[in-house]
């Protein structure tokens, strides 16, 4: 690392994890019965956090363009697309087994390859063998080798296929790309780090079909759309930065891939990939089901199969490295405040209709005020404990704006607005309170 990149917080991980369970953004998922290794719920802000994620993606890669367009794509396939897509080859990691104690790791991902992280033992593993990621499962009653249907490992082929039918009916023609959000499954050898890697998922991928001449500019224009992308809904820019890949990393179908990297607790790791697929996908599929996939230009009559330059990003990853660039904490009136200082886009609640106290007199004109700001934003409402308290838990939800109906309020039609960040609280009539959140959250 070099002296001027920022150091890793190692200590903020934990920090997160525990914020995340108390207040209910994501728990291990079926806990009662001890957890399921590697699989989490998001609690009801966790929802909405990773909900208003998915938004700001869509919004960005399908509501603002017009070369654009989405799909939802089923998430059981059949072998074949796996077998065209090379996939059921290729979608493997080298998994080694530790004869000492029996753990399996991946081992490209292991800090030593002769070193055991579990039980220290050196040169103790197994020779490596590969792993195919991917879950194989059965679908219909009867157990034959037609009924093998496998769990989608990425939602990209779902673009691939459905290449013919998007294009045709949405008549875009190239550049122009098909983007879709979703869950997938791997079979992660070792899953680790909280929601950073699952074996279950959620995708947010985009296929942008170019003419293949056109697929450098593409890709540079695409790595920096993205990057910005981060930046724009509030990452620092000293946590996060581009890679470009070596050639020995590059996956089987791609002759140029960057990561968008994000500086997690642990160091750099990946937050999307940027790859330059090729032609590879569609020719790939074209060949094994028939199909013609290309491109007719009628103007200037030449049919091309176009190259793909390809976003693809996780959620639920993103969702925590969102979380992670938030979380701050500091010192108001010798008591530690933690708050997340997160975009207004991705905040769970927008605001919080807080009652001074839980007494009756203030309770209807605080649930009018709620219904007033309900049907335009996502608010919370909450009358117990005491105010200071509730601003607190406010804070750790990351709700840029609090309101809050006092005894005044009955006489002067007006209400509180305390602000996250600076915590300043204005004073503003019930009926401009709409206006005011608005353009304070725009
Ligand atoms: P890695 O090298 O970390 O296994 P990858 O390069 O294989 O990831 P891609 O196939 O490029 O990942 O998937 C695109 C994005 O999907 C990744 O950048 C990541 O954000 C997300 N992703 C992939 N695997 C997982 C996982 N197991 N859990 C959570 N998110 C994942």
């Amino acid at each position: 690392m070099s002296s001027e990149e920022p150091a890793a917080d190692a200590g903020l991980f934990d920090k997160v994890v525990n914020l995340c369970k108390r207040r209910g953004f994501v728990f291990p998922s079926a806990e009662i019965y001890g957890g399921f290794r590697s699989t989490y719920d998001y609690g009801p802000v966790g929802v909405l956090l990773l909900r208003n994620v998915k938004d700001a993606w869509w919004r960005s890669m399908v509501q603002l363009r017009d070369d654009v367009v989405g799909i939802d794509a089923a998430i059981l396939s059949p072998p074949a697309v796996w077998e065209a897509s090379g996939h059921l080859q290729n979608f493997t990691d080298p998994l080694v087994d530790c004869r000492s104690c029996h753990e399996r790791f991946r081992l490209d991902k292991l800090d030593d390859p002769e070193l055991c992280p579990r039980c220290g033992a050196r040169g103790s593993f197994t020779e490596a063998r590969q792993f195919n990621l991917m879950f194989k499962t059965q679908a219909g009653p009867v157990q034959d080798a037609g009924a093998v249907a496998y769990l989608r490992p990425e939602t990209a082929q779902g673009m691939f296929t459905n290449f013919a039918n998007v294009a045709t009916t949405s008549r875009k023609k190239p550049p122009f790309g098909i983007a879709q959000v979703g869950k997938s499954f791997r079979n992660e050898i070792t899953p680790q780090n909280f929601v950073f890697r699952t074996r279950e998922f959620e995708q947010m991928e985009m296929e942008y079909f170019v003419p293949p001449e056109a697929a450098t500019k593409w890709f540079e224009y695409w790595c920096q759309e993205r990057y910005d992308w981060y930046v724009e809904l509030g990452m620092p820019k000293e946590t996060l930065r581009l890679r470009p890949h070596d050639a020995d990393e590059l996956s089987h179908y791609s002759t140029a891939t960057s990561d968008v990297e994000f500086l997690f607790p642990w160091g750099w790791d990946e937050l999307e990939g940027i790859a330059n697929r090729t032609d590879y996908d569609l020719t790939q599929h074209a060949a094994h089901s028939g199909e013609r996939l290309e491109y007719f230009d009628q103007v200037t009559g030449e049919r091309y199969v176009p190259f793909v330059i390809e976003p693809a990003a996780g959620a639920t990853r993103t969702m925590m490295a969102f979380l992670m660039a938030a979380y701050d904490e500091e010192e108001v009136r010798g008591e530690l405040r933690t708050v997340l200082r997160l975009h207004p886009r991705l905040a769970p609640y927008k605001v919080a209709v807080l009652p001074l106290s839980r007494k009756e007199t203030l309770t209807p004109l605080a649930r009018e005020v709620l219904s007033l700001l309900q049907p335009h934003m996502m608010c919370d409402y909450d009358e117990t404990q005491s105010i200071g308290r509730r601003y607190r838990r406010q804070d750790e939800l990351g709700t840029p704006f609090c309101v809050t109906v006092d005894f005044d309020s009955l006489d002067d039609a007006a209400v509180t607005v305390r602000e996250r960040d600076s915590m300043v609280q204005d004073r503003v009539p019930v009926d401009g309170v709409l206006d005011h959140l608005r353009s304070r959250l725009a």
